[in-house]
């Protein structure tokens, strides 16, 4: 595949869709699970069956930031029968949802094992420039507002402290008999976003929302790149 962000502006796009962003984040060495491109139903289901179920269909498309807003998320699906059918509900669900937008297909990854939801993202501050976020998925950033935020770029100590100071951190220590998280492996996660970032200055957003964290090491199941406005890199 060519590269992604020269694909997006060559379209006049800022949001790259997830498997563009996935495929950047990949090629840096992050952990992500990789997404493929299909654009029917039949070859929805033959990549499906080379990767292994169970699977996880989303909609592909540069209009969409938020994909089960409109009926763009399907999980759980254990076999070929069952991708084809979800492929074309998935399609009907969004252009209903979404008269609108375009859609170059739909993705299909594997199905990430249970674990904790956090979410590692970067902003761009009109003062300070990039910014890594750091919090649980869900309620604890939504509602609860429960962040951790350091200027790029991080070092070390910035990480081990960003995992630890949010409210939240109980949960990644284990709570009722589950098992911690594997907090190096967040840290690690955090700093190659903090180097990435800092090494893509047409990146103004970065959001993998969410991260599964395990007892060993993570995987980001989602990926959201959004690039600047193409006047403000010159700047
Ligand atoms: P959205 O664009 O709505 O944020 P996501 O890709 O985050 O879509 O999918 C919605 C939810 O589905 C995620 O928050 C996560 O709980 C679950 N999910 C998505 N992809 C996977 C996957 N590969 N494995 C396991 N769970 C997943
Ligand atoms: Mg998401």
């Amino acid at each position: 595949m060519s590269d992604p962000i020269a694909a997006a502006r060559a379209e006049g796009r800022t949001l790259l869709t997830e498997v563009e962003s996935k495929q950047l984040l990949h090629d840096a060495g992050i952990p992500v699970t990789q997404a493929r491109l299909a654009t029917s139903a039949d070859e929805a289901a033959q990549f499906a069956t080379e990767m292994g179920f169970p699977v996880v269909l989303k909609i592909v498309s540069g209009d969409i930031a938020h994909k089960s807003d409109v009926g763009g998320v399907i999980l759980g699906l254990d076999d070929a029968d069952a991708v084809r059918a979800g492929y074309d509900s998935m399609l009907a669900a969004v252009r209903q949802a979404a008269p609108g937008a375009g859609i170059d297909g739909v993705s299909v990854q594997q199905q990430a094992k249970p674990g904790i939801e956090v979410i590692v993202g970067a902003t761009t501050d009109p003062q300070f420039g990039p910014v890594m976020m750091f919090g649980l998925g869900g309620i604890f950033v939504e509602v609860l507002k429960d962040v951790a935020f350091r200027i790029v770029p991080l070092e070390a100590r910035d990480a081990a402290q960003m995992v630890r100071e949010i409210q939240g951190v109980k949960i990644l220590e284990g709570v009722r008999g589950q098992p911690a998280a594997d907090f190096d492996a967040l840290e690690r996660l955090i700093l190659q976003v903090s180097d990435f970032v800092a090494q893509h200055p047409e990146v103004a957003e970065l959001d993998l929302n969410p991260v599964l964290a395990y007892p060993d090491g993570v995987m980001a199941v989602d990926a959201r790149v959004v690039l600047a406005e193409p006047a403000a890199v010159e700047a």
